[in-house]
């Protein structure tokens, strides 16, 4: 799954080459990709800007709707300019670079002087019409935690975010969108690292100086990430089609074994919230009462 900093980059460079654009024909080569291809009255409606909440990527419209694009898995949304300006991102399969339409092309999008690719091998993508001035009210927005790198997001914002957690651990409260919006495993592992705060440890046992140090650390890891191209995960490369560095710059995640930057001691994999978790057993003190243990 791509994480907040690869869609942010996938958004980014969308948003520097939509806008000013317009649609002449939209093809649905399967329909649960965009269910509303056909009624969505999209012919000759204009792009207006590329923004991002959370993992999804929001286009809108000059026609008061937007369109809401959910990557999940495996797709891609690839840019070709008539005048041959390429610019894909996502899943980094061959389709970033091949002849388009192929085998994984769902939704295909004419607009003047280019076409829209929404590629997606295994499907579990999709993209939903909606009016922008409601999508605040869509179940799956209206959710959503708060933003980690917005202007508003303080530590006491993420302390109140936390508080109804109290007794889950903070990996799973990292890992919950209500909680938060976009982070993952990838982020929520070096973050914790970052903050020298156990991932197994319960919400309710995290000081304020805790809580301060994890949103410092959250904020300058996916900001890191960011300016690093965004991708991270091995599944998914940035909007020119690079492989993101983020992980080259990884202190715990995918490091077990390796030696933890801060104290030399050995990094460990173990389990936490139900996915595979990285951490240093020094710098990052177990819960009182329960010792770490190296999983697969
Ligand atoms: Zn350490």
């Amino acid at each position: 799954m791509p994480e907040l900093p690869e869609v942010e980059t996938v958004c980014r460079g969308l948003a520097a080459l939509l806008p000013g654009r317009r649609i002449s024909g939209v093809e649905c080569l399967n329909a649960k990709s965009f269910p509303q291809a056909d009624s969505a009255g999209l012919i000759g409606v204009g792009f207006t800007a590329v923004r991002r909440r959370a993992k999804l990527i929001i286009i809108e419209l000059d026609n008061g709707h937007c369109l809401l694009v959910h990557l999940k898995m495996t797709g891609q949304l690839v840019f070709v300019a008539d005048d041959g300006e390429r610019f894909g991102a996502g899943h980094p399969n061959d389709s970033l670079v091949n002849r388009l339409p192929d085998r994984s092309t769902r939704v295909i999008f004419r607009l003047t002087g280019a076409t829209l690719y929404f590629n997606d091998q295994r499907k579990f993508g999709w993209i939903l019409l909606l009016d922008t001035d409601r999508l605040a009210e869509q179940p799956f927005l209206r959710k959503l935690g708060p933003e980690p790198l917005s202007d508003t997001f303080s530590a006491e914002v993420l302390a109140q975010a936390l508080r109804p957690r109290s007794r889950t651990s903070i990996k799973a409260a990292l890992l919950d969108q209500t909680v938060l919006a976009g982070v993952g495993n990838i982020y929520a592992d070096e973050a914790l690292w970052a903050a020298e705060v156990h991932p197994a440890r319960p919400v309710g046992s995290l000081s304020a100086d805790d809580i301060a140090r994890l949103w410092r650390e959250l904020r300058v890891i996916l900001q890191l990430s960011i300016d690093q191209g965004g991708s991270s995960d091995r599944n998914y490369v940035d909007a020119t089609g690079q492989r993101g560095s983020y992980l080259r710059f990884a202190r715990v995640f995918r490091r077990q074994g390796q030696l933890c930057p801060r104290c030399g001691s050995t990094i460990i994999k173990t389990r936490v919230a139900g996915r595979g978790t990285h951490l240093c057993p020094t710098c990052q003190l177990a819960p009182v009462g329960t010792t770490d243990a190296a999983a697969r």
